[in-house]
């Protein structure tokens, strides 16, 4: 499982529809909605 890292649900990478990549690294997101939060502002989720 992955994390969301806007709303820090736990999402499926296998399944969700929703990935963003940023510095060479996969992120997936819940809705539409918090990849796009990500996206605006991707620092602000990044550990
Ligand atoms: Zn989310």
């Amino acid at each position: 499982m992955a994390i969301d890292p806007v709303c820090k649900m736990e999402v499926d990478e296998k399944r969700s529809k929703f990935r963003s990549e940023y510095e060479g690294r996969n992120y997936y997101f819940c809705s539409e909605e918090c990849k796009q939060e990500f996206e605006e502002d991707p620092e602000e989720y990044v550990v």
